[in-house]
Order: structure tokens, then sequence, then C-alpha cells
């Protein structure tokens, strides 16, 4: 399942070094001598959560879906206008950043709000892609993996991550 879920995200152009750079950015401030490899496989721990897949398989599901124009009205025309107020998106990704506690919420805020790295190209409305559900999570995915590192460093060891 998490190869499948892996190759899903890549195949609608993201991968996962694309968001452990986010992460990078995001924690190398607060955390001296922090590597990209560090950040990376942290994204790799996130992914073998159940949970999270089964949130990824849903959203990109729904993306594709929408951009093949298969999801029935009203629902096909919020998705694929990205609309402010639907918040689905949000709500289900929001899943993904809190599977290591509630210190997932900031920085699932933050990059909601500052768009960094690939988030501002998935944002792009221009293109003919639907990545409503994409970017939230790809934001999801690199806070869980932002507040496992703080915890795994706050307690100076690696937790078992495998749910
Ligand atoms: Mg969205």
């Amino acid at each position: 399942m998490k190869e499948k879920i892996i190759d899903m995200l890549k195949e609608r152009g993201v991968t996962l070094e694309e968001i452990a750079e986010i992460v990078l950015n995001m924690q190398a401030p607060y955390n001296e001598g922090l590597s990209f490899d560090e950040c990376l496989w942290s994204v790799q721990m996130v992914f073998e959560k159940r949970e999270v897949q089964h949130v990824i398989l849903t959203g990109l599901t729904l993306d594709k879906l929408t951009e093949e124009g298969k999801i029935q009205e009203p629902l096909q025309s919020i998705i694929a206008s990205d609309e402010p107020l639907y918040g689905v998106d949000e709500t289900l990704a929001m899943g993904i950043a809190t599977i290591y506690g509630t210190i997932g919420i900031t920085s699932f805020g933050y990059l909601d709000k500052a768009k960094p790295g690939i988030m501002e190209r998935l944002d792009n409305k221009e293109s003919k892609k639907v990545h409503t559900f994409m970017d939230d999570i790809v934001a999801g995915v690199a806070a869980a993996a932002a507040a496992r590192i703080a915890h795994t460093r706050e307690v100076g060891e690696i937790e078992d991550d495998i749910s």
C-alpha cells in the first residue's frame, strides 16, 4: 500500500524529495545540523501510517476523477474550482498533520498560508490539473514529518513509528 501511494503522488507530480525539502526549510532554523536525509526519512515514516495512506488515497482519487470530469455535480464544479469555502480538503489533510500530536497543526496552518516550494506550483489555477486535495496533502505530510522531527529530537530517540 505504501509504495502504491508514493507512486500515486509521483503520477500526480509530487516526489517525497520535494516534500522533504519543505520540511528541511521549515525545521532547519530550530534544529541544528538537521540534514535533508533526516527529513526524507521522516517523510517516509509518515507514509507508513495507515490513516495517512487512506487520506491520500481518498484525496488523490477525488482530484483525479474531477480532472477527468467524472464527479457528480455540484461536487464536480466545487472541487474543480477549488472553492475556498469547501474546506473538506483541509479537514481531510488535517488528519495527516496531527498523527504526531497537535504540534503539527501550527506547521499545517503556516504551510497553508505560505505555500512554499512545490505547493506554490500546485496552487497554480492556470493549469488544467486539479490539485484541490493535493496541496493540503503535501502540507499535511510535511507538517507531520516536521512534528515527528520535533518529537524525536526532544526525546532523543526514535519512537516506534509503525502503527
Ligand atoms: Mg486545497
